[in-house]
């Protein structure tokens, strides 16, 4: 497999001035800079709008003062070294802290923060947890990035996971395909192991991050294909990002891309109030707005995301406004009594977050109304 020629420090961007070099140098270090010579590769350095730039090169308005580190508070579910168990069937398991390029927008940037110990590569508790809790069902491989472990190591991750009888899928949450394609198409091993582990009734899932149609280029659409034939589903979730994607057009071609070579676009996030990410957020109500204008422009196998939040609460889905008000509804409840429940707010379209609308003025339990009626 071709060596991918990973860029650590900003300085070593040849394709920016120096001048720009000493102004992004201050969010590179305080959050990390990392990209690969492919990456770059796909950038129009003659355009400074340029979206793929925008997901890898630093902005300097990241040093705005804004979020948490831990917006979505991970570490209360935390329940072994580098494994969350939030919702009762799935547990999520922070396999490294490394990646095929830092996104400026990583809700998990406190990773790649110096003294953050989150991360493990002894996953033996974790797989303890795990076997100890038959509810479990599905156990999300996530980070950092799966696919930087080298294949070895996700072999017997993924041989130690087969093994528990109750874990019936395993999700790879990776964006090596944009990032680094190669490395799925260029290691026939690692292709092997997932087709070995990818079983009729206990599939392994590719969950991808292609932010824009730019990333799906023939090399990434190879590795897809190579991923398909080991027996692999995909599904795609992508933030909403501040001038990457922040337009229905764009989204639509994104959606549409993805549908016609066979991944199915899962999960729209809105980007979380983490450090860090102000340049990089859209309103919820823009994000309402766009979503909106999105919908019936492309077949059905292109609109099958849901536009959510990921909220220490749950996944959280943002279904619509009136004039007057926002609804919104769980999609996945930490507490099962808020399972399914609606969230009606007044506007407010200075929101990025649940929180930045107070207390709902309407609390409906779908259950209730049925069993009234
Ligand atoms: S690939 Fe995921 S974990 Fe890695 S930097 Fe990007 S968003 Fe963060």
């Amino acid at each position: 497999m071709a060596k991918a020629n990973y860029i650590n420090e900003i300085e070593e961007v040849p394709q920016i001035s120096p001048a720009d070099r000493i102004l992004l140098k201050d969010a590179a270090d305080c959050f990390s800079f990392r990209a690969n010579g492919y990456y770059l590769s796909l950038i129009d350095w003659d355009d400074p709008e340029d979206p793929l730039r925008r997901i890898v090169i630093p902005d300097p308005a990241e040093l705005d003062e804004w979020g948490e580190l831990d917006a979505s508070c991970e570490h209360r579910f935390t329940v072994a070294p580098g494994l969350e168990h939030k919702y009762p069937d799935t547990a999520l398991l922070l396999t490294t802290n490394v990646c095929g390029g830092v996104c400026r927008f990583c809700f998990r940037k406190r990773l790649f923060m110096c003294e953050n110990r989150e991360t493990t590569l002894d996953y033996a508790p974790a797989l303890d947890y795990i076997r100890g809790h038959k509810e479990i069902n599905n156990v999300l491989l996530s980070g950092g990035d799966p696919l930087m472990l080298s294949t070895g190591r996700l072999t017997r991750l993924l041989g130690a996971l087969r093994e528990i009888e109750h874990v019936r899928i395993i999700r790879i949450g990776s964006k090596l395909p944009a990032y680094y394609p190669f490395r799925l198409s260029e290691d026939g091993e690692l292709l092997e192991v997932l087709a070995r582990f990818s079983k009729p009734h206990r599939r392994i899932y590719l969950m991808t991050h292609f932010n824009h149609a730019n990333e799906i280029t023939e090399h990434a659409v190879r590795a897809v294909e190579m991923v398909l034939k080991a027996g692999v589903i995909i599904c795609n979730q992508t933030p909403l990002i501040r001038g990457v994607n922040d337009d229905p057009d764009t989204l639509v071609e994104l959606f549409e891309k993805l549908s016609f070579i066979g991944v199915a676009p899962y999960y729209l996030f809105q980007v979380r109030p983490t450090v860090g990410n102000r340049p990089y957020v859209v309103p919820i109500e823009e994000g309402i707005e766009i979503v909106e204008l999105t919908g019936g422009r492309c077949s059905g196998l292109a609109n099958r995301i849901r536009y959510i939040m990921s909220h220490a609460r749950g996944k959280i889905e943002m279904v619509g406004m009136t004039e007057e008000e926002v609804f919104f509804r769980f999609h996945r409840a930490a507490d099962p009594a808020d399972r399914g429940h609606f969230l009606v707010y007044p506007r407010n379209p200075e929101a990025y977050w649940l929180d930045d609308y107070g207390e709902p003025s309407q609390e409906l339990d779908p259950l209730e109304v049925l069993n009234a009626n």
